[in-house]
């Protein structure tokens, strides 16, 4: 089965407004001809501006995180109907740097994601096992136990709006990329997970995040099981994230 690459820029906290407007205007004639899915996850104040500036294109809007809950005490958070007001399609949940700063459980996962399939918001999930793990041999376990807990209130048509990134810790920022095989490894797992669960397994679009970059991004998105990119540090240049792009095809 062909997926459309998904190819997306989490900004994390950086640009301004007027930066993140800048970038949008040289990304968008970059990626005219683009067939995949490409998606820039701004922080949350510079949303507005890449909405409006992105309408009219095949570009779509994602935030970097909202809470679970429509409304309440809950002082410095965002909800998802918040955020499909401003226009967002997507939302990426259960960043490693959300679990590991901000707390971030699986439980809270297990909550968010099907909150924001409820408002329409195409979820990015994020599952990634630390150095640590992946030197115990314990990298499947990891993923199996997020996947499980996290998409546990989530029945198997709607898993299908999902998006999945498989986003080893060890390779986030670091410049220590996965080589092919192991990206290839961990997101087939993954896909066999989604497929236990009665899932349409195939349709899913399951991502590769940690150190891409236009050299070596060609190499990993032609493996099977890896449907695109979510991309750091190479996705705050527009003419590198453009690269990124156009590797994907
Ligand atoms: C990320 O933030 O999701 C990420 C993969 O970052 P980087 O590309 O910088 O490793």
């Amino acid at each position: 089965m062909s997926r459309t690459p998904y190819i997306a820029a989490n900004w994390k906290m950086n640009k301004t407004v007027a930066e993140a407007a800048q970038f949008i205007d040289t990304l968008l004639p970059r990626i005219a001809a683009t067939q995949a899915d490409v998606v820039v996850c701004p922080p949350f104040t510079a949303l507005t501006a890449v909405v409006e500036r992105r309408y009219g294109t095949a570009v779509k809007v994602a935030a970097q995180n909202m809470h679970e809950e429509e409304s309440g005490a809950f002082t410095g958070e965002i909800s998802a109907a918040m955020l499909v007001e401003l226009d967002v399609e997507a939302v990426v949940l259960g960043h490693s740097e959300r679990r590991q700063f901000f707390g971030e459980t699986d439980e809270a996962l297990a909550r968010k994601v099907p909150a924001a399939l409820a408002a329409d918001l195409e979820p990015i999930l994020c599952v990634g096992e630390s150095e640590e793990a992946r030197d115990g041999g314990e990298t499947e376990t990891v993923l199996e136990r997020q996947l499980q807990t996290d998409l546990a209130g989530v029945d198997s048509v709607a898993l299908a709006g999902v998006v999945i990134a498989y986003e080893p810790i060890w390779a986030i920022g670091t410049g220590r990329v996965a080589t092919p095989e192991q990206a290839q490894e961990a997101c087939a797992f993954i896909r066999d997970v989604l497929r236990l669960r009665g899932a349409a397994a195939d349709e899913i679009r399951i991502l590769y995040g940690g150190s891409v970059k236009p050299a070596n991004a060609a190499e990993i998105l032609s493996q099977p099981d890896v449907d695109g990119a979510l991309v750091g540090g190479a996705a705050l240049d527009a003419e590198d994230f453009a690269a990124i792009v156009e590797a994907a095809g």
